[in-house]
């Protein structure tokens, strides 16, 4: 897929460090980051996501990319495997540019791979890391821009995610007008894993709970059926649809919008935030 978000404003690499971690509902870790460089970090609300930067077990320097642009990845490539931090991608919980603090909620994830005796601890060094994070603790933050990015005239939004999109659903809601209108519906894996954020009055937050079906479903899928099963024609005009999460949830809400629903191709975005049983690459 060709990015259609709006890119970063003037990104750079910078350095913040662990203020606090919040375990904010079960299987959700608020990790609050701080630190003088986070003021050229510039949040700009939506669903504002950026690479994460987080040190290998053994690591007592993190060494971070100088190069902003999409230049940072070569550079990356050039580090010696062993000198390379880990990279996960992560979305700008809430910003507060007075404090120079900014919150990340990641998802406590388990592996998804059934034979693993290991399932008590968070699986990828992006949930292991939010598990395990102490105070001090450095990490690098490099900002991407937005994705939620409308470019036809439209009526509506609907918003379709699993956990990993909540950060980004919650943003959007809140950057919302106070006169938009839709709906979104938000997997997650236990009813305790619902949140409040602020939501224009005329969108319809969906909460679908995994464990009411099968808490051992592939993440999304329960989400995938709740979009099946709405009923669209209650909005009138035109869409804008962004499907957000594990990959075939963003895929398959994709696909029935357009294959089955009907709307255009130009007005649903999708990003597959992850891939059930395949680790991040990096
Ligand atoms: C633009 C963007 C924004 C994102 N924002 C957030 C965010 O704010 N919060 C957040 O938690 N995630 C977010 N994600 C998703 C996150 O980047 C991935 O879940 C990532 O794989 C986590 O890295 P890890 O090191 O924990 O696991 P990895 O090392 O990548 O994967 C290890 C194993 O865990 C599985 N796995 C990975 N993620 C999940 C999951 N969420 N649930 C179940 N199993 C999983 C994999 O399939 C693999 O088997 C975002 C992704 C994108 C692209």
């Amino acid at each position: 897929m060709s990015y259609k978000g709006r890119k970063a404003v003037d990104p750079h690499v910078v350095m913040a460090e662990v203020i606090k971690t919040k375990r904010i509902t079960p299987n959700m870790m608020r990790v609050t980051l701080g630190g003088d460089e986070l003021a050229r970090f510039t949040a700009t609300g939506y669903d504002q996501w950026f690479r994460l930067f987080l040190p290998r077990a053994g690591q007592d320097m993190l060494r971070l990319p100088t190069r902003a642009s999409g230049l940072w990845y070569a550079e990356y490539l050039t580090t010696p495997k062993a000198r390379r931090p880990w990279v996960r991608n992560y979305t700008v919980r809430a910003a507060r540019p007075d404090l120079n603090e900014l919150d990340i909620d990641f998802v406590l994830h388990e592996s998804g791979d059934e034979a693993s005796d290991d399932s008590a601890h968070a699986a990828g060094p992006g949930a292991g890391f939010a598990q395990a994070a102490e105070q001090g603790v450095r990490v690098g933050l490099l900002d991407q821009g937005v994705t939620y990015n409308p470019r036809h005239a439209h009526d509506w939004t609907l918003l379709v995610a699993d956990e990993s999109g909540l950060p980004a659903v919650a943003g959007i809601c809140e950057s919302l007008p106070d006169d938009a209108r839709g709906i979104a519906v938000v997997e997650v894996p236990t009813a305790g894993d619902r949140q409040e954020f602020r939501t224009p009055s005329g969108v319809e937050l969906r909460w679908v709970v995994r464990s009411d079906a099968d808490p051992h479903a592939v993440p999304g899928q329960a989400a995938l059926a709740e979009l099946s099963g709405l009923d669209l024609a209650r909005h009138d005009g035109a869409v804008y649809a962004f499907a957000i999460g594990e990959s075939s949830l963003a895929t398959g809400a994709r696909r029935h919008l357009v294959g089955e629903r009907g709307v255009p191709k130009a007005h649903v975005d999708f990003v597959g935030y992850w891939r059930h049983g395949k680790a991040s690459p990096n």
